[in-house]
C-alpha cells in the first residue's frame, strides 16, 4: 500500500505574531499509533475551549500521522521529538524536516537532555537542526538546562553559553519560531521533583533578558519550563516572571492530567 501524505497548505503554517502562552507534552518513547489515537480522541474535547493559549503534543515518529488525522482542525498542534539536519539522503533511520513539515508538524523538539545523553548531541548539531526546522517553517523547541542542582545564577552561567552555541543556525527575524524549554536535568524523570517556582522564575527571567538582547526580534521567542510538572504546581510555575508556558513529560501521558495542566490559569488573562 502506498501512503501518500498531504503537504501543508499555507494557512496551516506556524502563526507569527505576539507571544502567546504555550503548554505541550512530549510522549517520549511511549504510546503506539493505536494508543495515540485513543489519547488524541480523549484529549480533544477536554481542551477544546482553551483558545487563549497554544497547545501541542509531540508523539514518537510512527504516531505523528495519527495526531494529524485526529487533531487537524482543532486547537491542539502536533510535532516531533527530533529531526535530522539534512533534507534527505543516506541517513538510515533518520527523519528530515521536509518529512515532518509534510505531516503538518508545527513544532520540533531539539536538544533534550536524553538525546544529548543517549546520542551525544552537541549544541552545534542542535544548531544545524534548528536551521532546518526554521527553513521548513516550523518552530523549534530547544531544551537547555543544568545537569545538577545549582542556584539560579550558576545555572544561567552554565546554560547561556549552551544556548548561544545552539542558536548558531537561527536566522535573523525568525525568533518567533523559537521556544526555549528550560529543563533542569535534575528535575526531569522518575523520582525527580519540579524545581522551586521562585528559582524557575529567576532562571527564566535571565533567559528572557538574554533573548531580548540577543536579537532584534529576540522578544518574540518563548521560554517555557519542563521538569516534573503536574496539576498541583502548574499554576505556580505559570505565575512566575519569564514563564511563557510548560513542557510536560510523564504526567501528560494521561490525557486527563494533561488537560488539567493545560487548563491552569494564565497570569496574563
Ligand atoms: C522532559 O523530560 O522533558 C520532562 C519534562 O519530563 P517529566 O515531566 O517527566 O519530568
Amino acid at each position: 500500500m502506498t501512503i501518500v501524505s498531504t503537504p501543508r497548505t499555507p494557512d496551516e503554517r506556524a502563526p507569527v505574531g505576539p507571544r502567546r502562552s504555550i503548554i505541550g507534552t512530549s510522549w517520549k518513547m511511549n504510546l503506539t499509533s493505536t494508543e495515540a489515537g485513543g489519547y488524541c480522541d480523549a484529549l480533544r474535547p477536554l481542551v477544546a475551549d482553551l483558545l487563549d493559549r497554544d497547545l501541542f503534543v509531540l508523539p514518537p515518529f510512527p504516531a505523528i500521522w495519527i495526531a494529524r488525522e485526529r487533531l487537524s482542525g482543532t486547537n491542539v498542534a502536533w510535532g516531533a521529538q527530533d529531526v535530522h539536519p539534512e533534507d534527505g539522503g543516506a541517513h538510515t533511520g533518520d527523519v528530515s524536516a521536509p518529512m515532518l513539515a509534510d505531516l503538518g508538524c508545527r513544532y520540533v523538539e531539539v536538544g533534550h537532555s536524553e538525546r544529548r545523553r543517549d546520542h551525544g548531541e552537541t549544541p552545534e548539531l542542535v544548531a544545524a537542526k534548528i536551521e532546518a526546522i526554521v527553513r521548513w517553517e516550523m518552530s523549534a523547541i530547544l531544551c537547555v538546562g543544568e545537569t545538577r542542582r545549582l542556584g539560579p545564577a550558576a545555572a544561567l552561567e552554565q546554560l547561556l553559553p549552551d544556548l548561544e552555541r545552539s542558536l548558531g543556525g537561527m536566522p535573523a527575524g525568525s525568533f518567533d519560531r523559537l521556544v526555549v524549554a528550560y529543563e533542569p536535568v535534575w528535575a526531569i524523570g522518575d523520582g525527580a521533583v519540579a524545581a522551586p517556582p521562585d528559582d524557575v522564575g529567576a532562571v527564566q527571567s535571565g533567559i528572557r533578558a538574554w533573548l531580548d538582547a540577543r536579537a532584534p526580534d529576540g522578544s518574540a521567542a518563548r521560554v517555557i519550563y519542563g521538569g516534573s510538572v503536574d496539576e498541583a504546581i502548574a499554576g505556580q510555575l505559570l505565575a512566575q516572571p519569564g514563564v511563557d508556558g510548560l513542557f510536560v513529560g510523564r504526567r501528560a501521558l494521561d490525557p486527563v492530567a494533561f488537560a488539567a495542566i493545560a487548563r491552569a490559569p494564565l497570569p496574563r488573562t
